[in-house]
């Protein structure tokens, strides 16, 4: 395993094995996860021996910037970079009023097929490693030099598909001798891998889990999410209901609204029924267009009037603000864009 995904009960394990004494895993992991410098060379207690056996076994390849993208209306930021094998992720830095938040990605490219993504026009590549997410957070934060309060697992990517190396990754970046973010900031969104669903529930990490519904039917979400063959909406709701039974935690619905497609009256009132069975909170977002696509928004009414239909039912509900229109906004849109 990569030295930058090991806990430190791992790292001693590695260390003490090549004969250093137990306190270098603790230092090595503290410039790894707390200070974050990309290279050995500046771990300055580390003796020169050390140094030179991390940098011939465990090589760090912290991510290259291959594009960034700044937008001039809102600061939002996003980051295509390239990975050791030349594999390439998108991230994206974005201001909230309540903190500064990175979404950042959990695979190379995904399989989930949604109809709506360009993060799965081009397939899956591969899985990231733990070290891969973590370098996402940890590069960006070296750049924009600012805070980072919350974490979205909602670039590319499905994270439950990705199992271990995403509970790996939210054990690391929570930890206390490492960056230490708040679990409570951090949201990981699936399309609905229902056993995933369960088993993350029970591994008791406390964050927050989206699911990505899009669709009130099984009829209407298995037309643009092909996840839906396999798992239907009530054994979505059943597991919604035992995540938050076992965690406390709501969960909170993400619903893109698309033009003819999942936006009528009648919907609204189908997903009010489906959000109030599981208590969730739920995130309305118009769809972002992608050229690959045919898919269009709702004009401003009628996203306005679906978001007053589901509050007459007393669900709380937020339209996402949307960041960043300038630059190539849609999820997995600058990383296709690379691959052309
Ligand atoms: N695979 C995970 C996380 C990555 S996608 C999931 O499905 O949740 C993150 C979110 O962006 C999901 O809710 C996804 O459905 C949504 N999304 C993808 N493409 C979109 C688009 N073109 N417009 C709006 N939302 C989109």
């Amino acid at each position: 395993m990569d030295i930058k995904s090991m806990f430190p009960e791992e790292l001693e394990t590695y260390l003490t094995e090549k004969g250093y004494p137990r306190f270098r895993a603790d230092q090595v992991f503290s410039w790894l996860h707390n200070k974050r410098v990309p290279d050995y060379g500046q771990m300055t207690n580390l003796p020169a021996k050390l140094i030179a056996m991390l940098e011939e076994e465990q090589p760090l390849f912290p991510p290259v910037t291959a594009d960034r993208q700044i937008s001039r209306l809102d600061g939002t930021q996003k980051f295509l970079f390239a990975l050791a094998d030349g594999e390439t992720v998108e991230s994206v830095f974005m201001k909230y009023r309540f903190g500064n938040s990175i979404c950042i990605s959990s695979q190379a490219g995904c399989r989930m097929g949604c109809r709506f993504c360009a993060s799965t026009l081009d397939g899956l590549k591969r899985n990231l490693a733990a070290s891969e997410m973590l370098d996402q957070i940890y590069a960006i934060e070296r750049t924009v030099q600012e805070k980072i309060s919350h974490i979205v697992v909602m670039g590319t990517g499905e994270p439950l598909d990705n199992y271990d190396n995403l509970v790996r990754f939210l054990k690391l970046i929570t930890h206390e001798k490492g960056m230490g973010l708040s679990r409570r900031s951090i949201t990981v969104s699936t399309c609905g891998l229902v056993p995933a669903m369960k088993k993350l529930a029970d591994e008791d990490l406390g964050i927050t889990l989206a699911l990505s519904l899009h669709a009130p039917t099984d009829g209407q979400r298995r037309k643009i999410m092909p996840i839906a063959q396999k798992y239907s909406i009530s054994e979505l709701m059943d597991a919604c209901n035992y995540y938050f039974d076992r965690t406390g935690r709501r969960i909170t619905f993400e619903y893109s609204l698309i033009k003819g497609v999942n936006d009528s009256a009648e919907d609204a009132e189908k997903l009010a029924a489906l959000a109030r069975s599981v208590g969730a909170h739920i995130n309305l977002i118009p769809v972002n267009p992608v050229k690959e696509r045919e898919y269009t928004q709702p004009e401003k009414d009628a996203v306005l009037s679906f978001k007053n239909k589901l509050e007459k039912h007393g669900i709380n509900v937020s339209i996402r603000r949307v960041l960043g229109r300038d630059i190539d906004g849609a999820c997995g849109q600058l990383r296709h864009r690379h691959l052309l």
